[in-house]
């Protein structure tokens, strides 16, 4: 395939994955291609992950080039994600990134990773000015379009709820990513234990909850008058219901239409059951990012260079230090105003 339209490398290595996106600038995308690190034993070490780019970036970038059917040289655009995340990781994006875009002499962007996940959910389910909760490994955040940002409206103090649930679910002995298995343990039971509900104003609080969960699997009651799938059912319960207030009076707050659930706990049956629950009380239309693009991945990263790519030009490779504390509701967008 010879493609007559400009296309965007976009590279995600905010975290565990290197991930690889070919998305042309209309937003059609030709290639994804994810390398994942999981750990064996114990939770993501910011060095394992580095080494883990290191060794598989070039494989990774091959296999994306080979699925879109092109070469390197159809690349216009290169797009990386400058921010948020662990340094070791943000690292081994940028420096490729810079490589290609020298190397190649093509334009690039910088990225913040959660405006990534609003626009490839604005994109992918075509919907204008959502309010967006966005739930993951690394971020729990409620964010809305007003006045030229994302504006935060609630966010974790401590920890993230999928960190959280991956948490709690490896001191159960389960491997990683707990999630899931937690979601399929939760639905073996209809019993409610009562546990830490923490919702400061608008943000959330989730090392109490954490706590208080694994006292419950230590107690002398445990397996006598509740089991795991019980303790399991009341974590997930309090969390989500904890996210769902959240999300809800951001909801009546900013009366947006739409409703956007991303991030990797979006796969969550029961999370999103609780959230279209509480758009039909508010006639907004509900949205759940297709999960292909709901986790960390290199076209979300492209469409988002893109978008800011064509109101203003690339980076000067000056500007392309990764910043890994960058907060969203930092950042202008042009490309909404
Ligand atoms: P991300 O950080 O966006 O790549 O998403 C990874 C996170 O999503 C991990 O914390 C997973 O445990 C979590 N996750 C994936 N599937 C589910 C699920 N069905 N229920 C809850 N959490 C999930
Ligand atoms: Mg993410």
């Amino acid at each position: 395939m010879k493609l007559d339209k400009k296309l965007c490398l976009g590279i995600e290595s905010t975290a565990h994955t290197f991930g690889v996106g070919i998305v042309d600038f209309d937003g059609n995308v030709y290639g994804v291609m994810n390398d994942i690190y999981i750990p064996i034993k114990g939770g993501l070490h910011p060095v394992l992950i580095k080494e883990q780019h290191l060794d598989n970036f070039m494989d990774t970038i091959k296999k994306a080039l080979s699925e879109a059917n092109c070469s390197i040289k159809d690349i216009n655009l290169i797009a990386f994600s400058q921010s948020p995340g662990l340094g070791p990781s943000l690292k081994i994006g940028a420096i490729v990134a810079r490589m290609l875009s020298q190397l190649l002499k093509i334009p690039i962007v910088g990225v913040n990773h959660c405006i990534a996940h609003v626009e490839i959910g604005r994109l992918m389910c075509n919907i204008e000015d959502p309010l967006t909760l966005y739930v993951s490994g690394g971020n729990t955040i409620v964010s809305a379009y007003e006045s030229g940002r994302y504006q935060i409206f609630g966010e974790t103090l401590d920890l993230p709820i999928g960190n959280m649930l991956d948490s709690f679910a490896r001191d159960l002995g389960l491997s990683h990513p707990g999630g899931p298995k937690i979601e399929q343990l939760a639905r073996e039971s209809n019993n409610y234990i009562s546990l830490p509900y923490v919702v400061k104003g608008m943000d959330l609080s989730f090392s109490g909850l954490y706590t208080a969960a694994k006292r419950l699997v230590e107690s002398n009651q445990y397996e006598k008058t509740y089991d795991l799938n019980d303790v399991v059912n009341s974590l997930q319960e309090t969390a989500f219901a904890m996210l769902t207030e959240v999300t809800e009076r951001a909801l009546a707050h900013t009366e947006k239409k739409e409703v956007l659930l991303t991030g990797g706990v979006a796969a969550n049956k029961r999370l999103q059951e609780m959230i279209e629950y509480i758009c039909n009380e508010h006639d907004a239309r509900f949205e759940v990012v297709p999960l292909k693009f709901a986790g960390d991945n290199g076209v979300m990263i492209g469409w988002t260079g893109i978008l800011r790519y064509k109101v203003e030009g690339g980076h000067d490779i000056s500007e392309t230090i990764i910043k890994p504390k960058e907060r969203m509701d930092k950042i202008t967008i042009p490309w909404r105003s």
